[in-house]
């Protein structure tokens, strides 16, 4: 097998596309060296490798400056509606080669380097991953910002500048540890801190009546102070804005301690304000009432409002320059994308500016909120569902108590107009849950407060409509709509598989990165031998690569011959990690039974974090790694059957895992995953999926015709209908043997002999109060993993299906998403026209 080209390599091969103007490197040289010498006052004697890091990140983002200024001031010229992606999530990873991309300056930085003597791909992984997210939905946020940017859209992210991002997941001693995430230790050369726009936030206090109507006095100050992040588009000179929130303290905070002369205690205290951006909560898919939180959310939705209304304000309307004082334009100039409900308060906020500071009458703020605003549902998990309790917003923050309760006032109203009299809908519909603590559904106030809401997959949002949400859909039918999740092309194939790339464009051209359905084209050499063999070369190249980086940072050997069964994401029970593992256990036990019976190798990767206090999904951990030790650890397994959990799972890793698979586990419980994105990297990557029909599986699955996907398991009606017979695991345990081998296995401490009772809630859960049915889809699956193995041995048949799924990846493309967005919700249209690039400056 031949060496796998470097990345360096593969640049050099773009770059005779990409011309590298002899000026243009010699211009980068002398910025790199100057920022060396002025922005790191070091010299090469002295300067390490983040020194150079961040000498190439200043010498790039100077490229974005005059672009991301010209972008603003053509918005400000042209005043074109403005849309708001609020989110408690960016999970935006690294800015670097992404910039390089979108700018098209890779190769000429490239060489620049090279001259210099540095290698680039050693600085770029100095950068830190920007982890501002959990998974999936804060990995969207991302995606969109680049789709945003690059359909030209005058589009805004607005979120939290969190001091420590997702944790670093260490496995020590077999199982998972968390270590705080201090990405911003080094310093952060991308963003750039806006104290002279800093903002005024409240909490606590009370309210009073006035005589200009009711008022929220004797309130907490906490500052918020933005740090701008530039979002390059892709080829078309936009720079938009990611605008972060960080909390600071007020200068007299806590001022009373200074009278009793505790001056020192004054100033410690200040942290305690400044905690609310301090860290990100680690979970996903699970609501954890705590007040931190809930002032988090409250801190950006309240920063971000008061900057949306003062852009609207400051706006230059036609030739002339005013006030823009009428807030009947506001739903024309702004649109506000909620991402789940964790931004929801815009809703009681915005209620609140219109109302109680700028003196609008209920009902015409009302309207002006409702057609502003728009709300993306994410899960229909009943544990991820957000209700506040009303006695923490009734301390925190007590005019938007009153003002959620005016709100349901006028909806129950509405809902009684509707079905007289009937007390049942009443209940289920009301924004205050009465039952047991009182609390608020923040779903239910997001979709009272807004003009739309969606689900993130076709299925999801079939959901969403008969049962979820049913009251709300039967009350305003015409609200409801889907907007199937989508991902960036630029990262998640040019970025991340140039090498791919490069086999693709050689066939059809690059115009696949704007228009990602040109992808169709390939689809007609899914036979030909020859770009076959391109496609197996670069998959080999990307495994190899990969088996490198394994052997160097797991210290674990990898047969690159063997089938990469790769299942990456968060650990939940919804998503089924222990189906898979049950899977991995079976092959061990057709292995030992009969060890010379002809199988496919296998290497199965899984990696995921388990949210800290999430106990199951920690423990399933555990068991992988403890199987892994004792597949991985007995001579009879060989070369057939690797286990390896793949460490700390981030952007950056799923950039170098999920070119290099073959199979894609996207085997989530019919009806529970919304969308999933993961599925869609992998299908762009080349690699085939095995899954239910579950969340955007289904369009996949749609998209490239049952022949090229494995699809197995219970539907969603399946699920339904065994949910109302009654589920008992005990019929498929008695009746299958294998599957009560593993089941027993898990049971009485098989990989876990030092404490035997290890696993033991484990198989208590898979035996008595599954919610996820794992052992009534475990023979479909492992019936269907069969058939992947035999498949596998066809090489010719595989790269046939792999061709299939890139030529029909192309609705999947984040730009489509965000287009539908636009007609549907936003009424903003995308424009493919290039900005005038600016004259850079040479020095
Ligand atoms: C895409 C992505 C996810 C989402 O994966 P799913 O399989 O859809 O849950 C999570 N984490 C990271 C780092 C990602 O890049």
């Amino acid at each position: 097998m031949s060496k796998p080209q470097t990345d360096n390599e593969k640049r050099k091969q773009i770059s005779v596309r990409g011309i590298a103007e002899v000026e243009d490197v010699n211009a980068i040289k002398k910025s790199f060296n100057r920022h060396l010498h002025y922005t790191l006052v070091k010299d090469r004697n002295v300067a390490t490798p983040r020194d150079y890091y961040i000498a190439l990140a200043h010498t790039v983002k100077d490229h974005l400056v005059s672009r991301w200024i010209r972008t603003q001031q053509y918005y400000y010229e042209k005043d074109p509606k403005r849309v708001y992606y609020l989110s408690l999530e960016f999970y935006m990873g690294r800015s670097l080669q992404n910039t390089m991309i979108n700018l098209g300056i890779q190769s000429p930085v490239d060489e620049a380097l090279y001259q210099l003597g540095l290698d680039i791909e050693e600085l770029e992984e100095l950068e830190e991953d920007a982890g501002l997210g959990n998974g999936g939905l804060g990995r969207l946020a991302a995606c969109f910002l680049d789709s945003m940017a690059s359909l030209g859209m005058a589009a805004y992210g607005y979120g939290i500048r969190y001091e420590y991002g997702i944790f670093a997941q260490k496995i020590v001693n077999g199982e998972q540890q968390e270590e705080p995430d201090d990405w911003l230790r080094f310093g952060n050369p991308w963003e750039k801190a806006r104290p002279e726009y800093m903002i005024p936030i409240n909490f606590f206090g009370n309210v009073i009546d006035t005589p200009k109507g009711r008022k929220w006095v004797n309130t907490q100050v906490v500052f918020a102070l933005p740090y701008d992040n530039p979002i390059p588009g892709y080829n078309n000179n936009v720079v938009n804005t990611l605008r972060l929130w960080s909390a600071k303290s007020p200068v007299d905070f806590n001022l009373k301690f200074f009278n009793d002369g505790d001056y020192i205690q004054a100033v410690l205290d200040r942290n305690l304000a400044e905690n609310i951006s301090r860290v990100l909560y680690p979970n996903d898919n699970f609501f954890e009432g705590k007040e931190l939180r809930l002032k988090q959310e409250y801190f950006m939705c309240a920063a971000t409002l008061q900057d949306i209304i003062r852009r609207f304000k400051a706006a230059k309307f036609g030739s002339k320059e005013a006030i823009r004082t009428n807030f009947d334009y506001l739903p024309d100039k702004v649109a506000i994308q909620l991402n789940d409900t964790h931004p929801s308060l815009a809703i009681p906020e915005l209620m609140r500016l219109l109302v109680d500071v700028e003196g609008l009458s209920w009902e015409k703020a009302w309207n002006i909120t409702v057609k502003t605003c728009a709300y993306t549902n994410h899960t229909v998990l009943p544990e991820a569902l957000e209700r506040w309790p009303v006695s923490m917003l009734e301390s925190i923050l007590p005019r938007h108590l009153e003002i959620i309760y005016h709100i349901n006032f006028l909806h129950l109203k509405n809902v009684e107009k509707k079905w007289p009299g009937n007390m049942d809908r009443m209940r289920d519909m009301s924004l205050i849950e009465e039952d047991g603590e009182k609390r608020v559904n923040m779903a239910h106030l997001s979709i009272v407060g807004s003009h739309a809401v969606n689900g993130v997959a076709r299925i999801h949002s079939e959901i969403i409509k008969d049962d979820l949400f049913k009251n709300f859909y039967e009350l305003t039918p015409e609200k409801f709509q889907n907007k199937t999740n989508g991902i960036t092309p630029r990262r998640w194939l040019l970025l991340c598989n140039p090498g791919l790339s490069d086999v693709i464009s050689d066939k059809i051209g690059e115009n696949w990165v704007v228009h990602l359905d040109e992808l169709q084209k390939i689809k007609k050499w899914a036979k030909d031998p020859n770009f076959q063999r391109a496609i197996m070369k670069v998959k080999q190249e990307n495994k190899l690569k990969l088996a490198e980086l394994l052997e160097k940072d797991y210290k674990v050997k990898v047969n690159p011959a063997s089938m990469f069964d790769i299942h990456v994401k968060r650990i939940h029970e919804y998503k089924r990690q222990l189906l898979n593992c049950m899977h991995i256990i079976t092959l061990y036990n057709r292995i030992k039974k009969n060890p010379t019976a002809k199988i496919t190798p296998r290497t199965i990767m899984i990696g995921g974090k388990a949210a800290p206090g999430y106990h199951t999904a920690k423990k399933i951990i555990k068991l992988i790694l403890a199987v892994a030790k004792v597949v991985n650890n007995d001579p009879i397994v060989g070369d057939k059957l690797k286990v390896i959990f793949l460490e700390n799972y981030r952007v950056t890793l799923a950039e170098k895992i999920i070119p290099a698979a073959d199979l894609s586990e996207q085997i989530s419980t019919a009806g529970t995953e919304a969308s999933g994105t993961g599925n869609m990297k992998f299908q762009l990557n080349g690699a085939l999926t095995i899954g239910t029909l579950d969340g955007a599986n289904v369009e996949m699955a749609e998209e490239m015709g049952l022949d090229n996907i494995f699809i197995f398991g219970m539907t969603v009606e399946e699920v339904e209908a065994l949910k109302k017979k009654g589920y008992n695991a005990n019929d498929y345990y008695s009746t299958n043997p294998e599957l009560k081998q593993v089941v027993d296995q898990i049971q009485n401490g098989f990989f876990s002999p030092e404490n035997p009772n290890e696993f033991r809630d484990l198989s208590d859960i898979l035996m008595k109060w599954d919610r996820f049915f794992l052992l009534a889809d475990y023979e479909a699956y492992i019936k269907k993993q069969d058939e992947v193995g035999a498949v596998y041995q066809n090489q010719a048949k595989w790269l046939e299906m792999a061709i299939n799924n890139i030529g029909s990846a192309g609705k999947f493309s984040s730009d489509r998403t965000i287009i539908e967005y636009g007609k549907d919700i936003w009424n903003v249209q995308p424009s493919y026209e290039k900005l005038p690039a600016p004259h850079e400056p040479r020095d």
